[in-house]
């Protein structure tokens, strides 16, 4: 079968060629059905560039290139190695190979576990073209296990279930990778995302950073003691809350590989923060993402504020709170300005000595200002 032949409305082909890589169904004038690949047109009939067809979803078509290149596993194979080449200065044995649209492989993720690796499908167009993306991963990494955990509800809004299961090498069993020199174990088939969040990697790094021999750390949605092994090692005395009582085992795990210990609470974060009088040198507080809903962006810096407000008068003097955003929907201004009313509305004055974002094998790709999700700002309560 032939390509597809999608061909825009009148000026909506600007933004493509900025490099906008998604096309809404609302902005197109006719397609001539065809398969998977598509060929992207002006209204004029000008090629814009050559991506992959999703059939009845919202977002119809996502990009590939701008040439008229075989979408063939040599495609892949370059792609995915193009990407590993811009992860070179990474001191892990974990990372995300492939960021989805970021790589110029929108609605694919592929992460990194030593010698297993994850893939997850997001999109129609990617899951037609799935076989090819496995071989292109078989021969560039040689992986020993590929394992699918595309089981978010996303998938739904493109015609496609949930699903998660082993692609190659049958069952993962449970991983342990080599971060920055701290080890933890990771599991690929049954922790949250794909198993481990890569993208705080160097957040990890700085609060540590921050860490002194003897300090006390409250490490809030801790999830398998990120946060906490690291502050850990530093000799601090950690304590890790999460909701979820494995995620908290496995943190108490992952403090013994490293030779160090911490305690753990299976605790409402919020409502911890609350009613706790005990004072930190170091809060981090990385909630999870909050649903794609209506009203997603007042939720998300209502939280902001909340665990500014309640965090602060936690803070011994100078002490340091670490708080992230992992949506889109809330600009880095936004975040600003909501630890700001906190600190207001509290009457205790901040420092914000440094404000990061997701590392480079999560690229934040300009052109597509959607690719920046996670913000993260280090605030210190200082005394006047
Ligand atoms: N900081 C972690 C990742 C956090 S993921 C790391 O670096 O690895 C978010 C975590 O928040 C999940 O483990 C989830 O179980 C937990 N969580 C969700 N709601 C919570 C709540 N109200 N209180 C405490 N933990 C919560």
């Amino acid at each position: 079968m032939r390509e597809t032949r999608i061909y825009l409305k009148r000026g909506k082909d600007r933004k493509v060629r900025n490099l906008y890589p998604w096309v809404y169904r609302d902005e197109v004038r006719r397609i001539e059905e065809g398969d998977v690949v598509a060929d992207l047109f002006s209204n004029d009939g000008v090629f814009v560039g050559r991506g992959l067809y999703s059939k009845g979803a919202r977002i119809v078509w996502r990009f590939l290139s701008r040439e008229y290149d075989p979408i063939d596993r040599t495609f892949f194979e370059r792609r995915i190695g193009e990407a590993l080449s811009r992860r070179i200065g990474i001191n892990s044995t974990a990372y995300r190979v492939v960021f989805s649209e970021s790589d110029f492989l929108g609605g694919l993720v592929v992460d990194r576990y030593n010698g297993s690796v994850v893939i997850q499908v997001r999109s129609r167009g990617m899951e037609e073209v799935k076989n090819l993306v496995v071989d292109a991963l078989t021969s560039t990494l040689n992986p020993r296990f590929i394992y699918e955990r595309s089981d978010m509800e996303s998938r739904r809004e493109e015609g496609l279930e949930p699903v998660k299961g082993p692609i190659l090498g049958g069952e993962p069993p449970i991983l342990t990778i080599t971060e920055n020199g701290v080890r933890f174990y990771v599991d690929v088939v049954g922790g949250l995302k794909t198993g481990f969040y890569l993208d705080q990697r160097r957040s990890r790094e700085y609060v540590a950073s921050l860490v002194r021999e003897g300090m006390e750390v409250l490490d809030l949605f801790s999830y398998t003691g990120g946060f906490s092994v690291y502050a850990a090692l530093k000799g601090a005395k950690v304590l890790a809350v999460d909701t979820k009582g494995e995620v908290l085992e496995l943190a108490k795990e992952n403090a013994k590989l490293n030779g160090v210990e911490i305690d753990v609470l299976k605790y409402d974060a919020f409502k911890l923060l609350g009613e706790s009088d005990k004072a930190y040198d170091v809060i981090v507080a990385d909630p999870p993402a909050i649903s794609k809903r209506k009203g997603e962006r007042k939720r998300i810096l209502g939280a902001v504020w909340k665990l500014t407000y309640n965090a602060l008068p936690r803070l011994k003097v100078p002490g340091h709170l670490y708080i992230c955003t992992c949506s889109y929907q809330a600009s880095l201004e936004d975040m600003l300005k909501y630890i700001r009313l906190a600190a207001i509305d509290r009457g205790i004055p901040i420092h914000i000595p440094a404000v990061l974002v997701q590392p480079e094998d999560h690229p934040y790709f300009p052109h597509f200002p959607e690719s920046l999700y996670l913000k993260c700002v280090h605030a210190v309560r200082v005394r006047i």
